[in-house]
């Protein structure tokens, strides 16, 4: 197949990017930097399946070549930092982004795919979070450059599917780490496997908030599960093995360093209380469950950081 992935150069586009060209596959990697690696394009040049376009997707994709078969749109700030960094690229990047990348999708007849979030269902009220909820945003917050970014993309991509008969999925990510994580993106996984590496103190703010963390290679098995099956509402991706962030940082220093401190700060605005996915439609429609259990997933992700990959 002929498959072009926004996003390439970031942590999830780099994985999807590896798998599909070991799967044989023609890849078309499409990213701008604004929160990527070019070691993340770096790796692939030399494969001759793999082709690089610099542009920022907001403004257009200028593909020009054999027609697509699949449109991946992961292009998007995600970690919290980011975002909050680059709000105005983030809200166009959700919006006119994904409109580029869904007329791509339109005019090749290609199956289209677009990166949505947990951060759809906000600080939620339903525990753990099915697709079918709704969600409680603060639509004006400081979080609201990517939550309704988000939002608006799976309302823009469920409008091309009913009203121009894409062919599209949504996936709804919840907090996925791995190696290839940009070490300063500022998330929780980075942020506390960097300290620990240091020898710094783990920075933990509230303490009592959940998450649930996946490892990156059980995203990316469900992607492709979910690109081989007809299905158009949302699936939720995630491992529904939930932590508080207090403890996440405990799991972490035992198995590092147990003499590292732990220092507490406020949590900031919005931060969701807590989150796990209600992984039972991506189970049934699927047969897919997450297989990396956390201590493995670290494990792993610390061994990536201290002997990188070389290139493909
Ligand atoms: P990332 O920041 O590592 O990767 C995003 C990539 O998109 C970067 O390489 C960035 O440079 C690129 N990009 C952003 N705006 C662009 C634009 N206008 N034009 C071209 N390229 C642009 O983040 P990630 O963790 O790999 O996330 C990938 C996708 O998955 C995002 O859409 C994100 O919202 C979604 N997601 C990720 C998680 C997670 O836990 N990692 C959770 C939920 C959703
Ligand atoms: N967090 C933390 N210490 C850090 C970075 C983040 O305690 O150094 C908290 C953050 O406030 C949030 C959780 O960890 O409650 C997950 O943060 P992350 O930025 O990874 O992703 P989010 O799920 O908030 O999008």
């Amino acid at each position: 197949m002929n498959i072009l992935i926004t996003g390439s150069a970031g942590f999830i586009g780099s994985h999807l990017v590896e798998r599909f060209l070991n799967e044989g596959h023609t890849v078309v990697g499409v990213d701008n930097y604004i929160s990527g690696q070019k070691r993340n394009t770096e790796m692939f040049l030399g494969h001759p399946n793999f082709r690089f376009i610099r542009a920022d997707v907001s403004s257009g994709i200028p593909y020009e070549g054999q027609p697509l078969d699949w449109v991946l749109h992961f292009a998007s700030p995600a970690s919290p930092p980011h975002y909050q960094q680059f709000p105005i690229e983030t809200l166009m990047v959700g919006a006119q982004g994904t409109h580029h990348a869904l007329e791509l999708a339109h005019r090749h007849g290609a199956r289209f795919m677009l990166a949505s979030t947990s951060e759809v269902y906000g600080d939620p009220l339903v525990h753990p979070q099915p697709e079918s909820y709704w969600g409680h945003v603060n639509p004006n917050g400081p979080r609201s450059c990517y939550d309704e970014a988000k939002r608006y993309a799976e309302a823009l991509t469920m409008t091309y599917h009913r009203h121009k008969g894409v062919d599209t999925r949504i996936i709804r990510i919840f907090n996925t780490y791995g190696p290839r994580m940009r070490a300063d993106d500022g998330r929780v996984v980075t942020n506390f496997v960097n300290q620990a590496l240091e020898g710094k103190p783990l920075t933990v703010y509230g303490g009592q908030q959940t998450r649930s963390f996946q490892y990156v290679d059980d995203l990316v098995e469900g992607i492709v599960r979910l690109m081989g099956v007809t299905y158009h509402q949302p699936v939720n991706l995630g491992n529904p093995d939930e932590y508080t962030i207090l403890d996440f940082a405990r799991i972490i220093r035992d198995r590092t360093n147990p003499a590292l401190e732990i220092t507490f700060q406020s949590m900031p605005q919005d931060d969701p209380q807590q989150r796990r996915p209600d992984i039972t439609v991506a189970r049934n429609l699927l047969s897919w469950t997450p297989a990396v259990p956390l201590q493995e997933g670290l494990q792993r992700m610390v061994a990536a950081s201290l002997h990188p990959t070389p290139p493909l």
